[in-house]
């Protein structure tokens, strides 16, 4: 044993010497980001202005348009080069007023919110008995006997916002091909103080479009204590809910050019609509705050990365992904000079890391922290992946740097689809869910420090994947 020791230390000192680690050569830019990140004010400051000012986003209103061309000034400001605003036609769905009551056994108004894209009702409402399916089985099994002329309410168990939302998002369909007449769904939440949360739904063709709503879970328990005990439940449902034309808005864009390769880009963003409730704020105007500050701060210390890095905020994720799509058809053939795209869109709380990945799996955005589905695909190799995680390590003091696969997010997954490796923001989640989609997305939400710490890991990620020699796609 002694024998060897010399050759032990000779390869330890070999290892030591190897300036090629990306930990170590980026450690002394990293550690200026993370300072930096968590000395900032201004990115905080910019999201407050946006919920507090400006307010919630979404598509067709006055405030996204406002949001969009403060979001592209605020570019400017900070030095971003060329920033525009290129067009995107989005939906223009209009909630109008909405209420639903429990109308027998006992008269109680319900904690509701319709889902976006939703039809109305007719004027006078829906007053119908409820019928409950705890899944599409269930719902089958019922078969129009049971659910012709009938509300279905949808109590899932909760299973993750992934393993349970499909209930919000096709609920209303399922429900008419059975000769529904309307469809109620238990929020997408585990926890909750009689707070509905709104989301999209997605209407099968050639099936009647029903009115769709989302109810509390503490409305949704009762009715299901109702039930269970044979007692029959009538609601009324009322909501002016409808679709206008398509109108054009916008998704926002800015640079910080590369300096030896300004046609190879960096992209990270989030998405600047919201829903019409709440503030917004963490979903996804801290995903759009923070990943323009983290590039304003690569600027601020006058790092130059090598190629060039992009903040967007792109339009219309929350009710069909527009923006993303535009974005990708906008690039065209030069997609194949897009060397990374990252996305934060699950809230701002304290960041774990990275989800990494290509090929796609990133199409349905799945819940900040869940667990992925898919491996990393096969356009990103393990080398590529390992790169990212001795990127992660950079991020190591702020326990901000853990790389798991299956990256992305529903803005970026065009982008994915065309091979570009993509990756996600992942944070603890620990309340990202409670909030999301309710009026309860509001600024007061947003813990600094936690946000801070979301600048940090992106400022680190990006400005590395944007300097660093080699791209990952061409690691094998
Ligand atoms: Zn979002």
């Amino acid at each position: 044993m002694l024998k060897s020791l010399p050759l032990f230390i000779t390869a330890c000192a070999l290892v030591a010497a190897q300036p090629s680690s990306i930990s170590q050569k980026y450690s002394e830019p990293a550690q200026k980001l993370i300072a930096a990140a968590l000395a900032d004010q201004e990115g905080l400051a910019r999201l407050q202005y946006l919920c507090d000012r400006i307010g919630n986003r979404v598509t067709g209103s006055a405030s996204l348009e406002r949001a969009i061309q403060w979001g592209a000034a605020e570019m400017k400001k900070a030095g971003f080069e060329n920033v525009r605003t290129p067009p995107v036609m989005v939906p223009n769905w209009i909630r109008g007023k909405e209420f639903a009551t429990l109308v027998a056994p006992i008269e109680k108004p319900l904690g509701m919110l319709g889902l976006g894209m939703s039809v109305g009702t007719p004027a006078a409402g829906i007053r119908a008995e409820v019928v409950i399916a705890s899944s599409f089985e269930e719902l089958t099994a019922m078969g129009r006997g049971k659910v012709a002329g009938k509300i279905v309410l949808f109590n899932p168990k909760w299973q993750g916002y992934g393993g349970t939302v499909m209930y919000r998002t096709g609920g209303a369909s399922k429900a008419a091909e059975l000769g529904a007449v309307a469809a109620l769904v238990r929020s997408m939440t585990g926890v909750s103080l009689h707070t509905p949360h709104t989301g999209t739904l997605v209407y099968e063709e050639n099936l009647p479009k029903i009115p769709a709503a989302a109810i509390t879970l503490e409305d949704t328990a009762m009715i299901q204590r109702l039930a269970d005990a044979g007692t029959p439940v009538t609601v009324l449902l009322k909501m002016e809910a409808h679709q206008g034309a398509d109108v054009e808005s916008h998704n926002v864009m800015g640079d910080i050019r590369g300096s030896e390769k300004p046609d190879e880009v960096v992209v990270l963003g989030g998405h600047i609509d919201s829903w019409d409730i709440g503030q917004g704020a963490n979903d996804d105007g801290s995903g759009i705050m923070a990943t323009m500050q983290a590039v304003a701060l690569i600027k601020n210390l006058g790092l130059k990365p090598r190629r060039t890095i992009r903040v967007v905020f792109w339009v219309s994720e929350e009710n069909g992904g527009a923006g993303g799509r535009a974005y990708a058809a906008m690039l065209g053939a030069s997609m194949k000079n897009h060397v990374a795209a990252i996305e934060m869109d699950g809230g701002a709380e304290k960041p774990l890391g990275f989800g990494f990945g290509s090929g796609g799996e990133g199409r349905r955005r799945r819940p900040a922290g869940a667990t992925p589905a898919a491996p990393a695909a096969a356009a990103t190799s393990s080398a590529a992946f390992n790169r990212v995680v001795e990127i992660g390590k950079l991020l190591a003091g702020i326990e901000g740097g853990a790389i798991s696969p299956g990256g992305g997010g529903s803005d970026i997954a065009p982008l994915l689809a065309g091979g570009v490796p993509g990756l996600g923001v992942r944070t603890v989640a620990a309340h990202y869910n409670d909030w999301h989609h309710t009026e309860s997305d509001t600024f007061d939400k947003i813990v600094p420090r936690e946000f801070q710490l979301n600048v940090a890991s992106l400022a680190v990620m990006s400005y590395v994947l944007a300097d660093m020699p080699e791209r990952l796609s061409e690691m094998k």
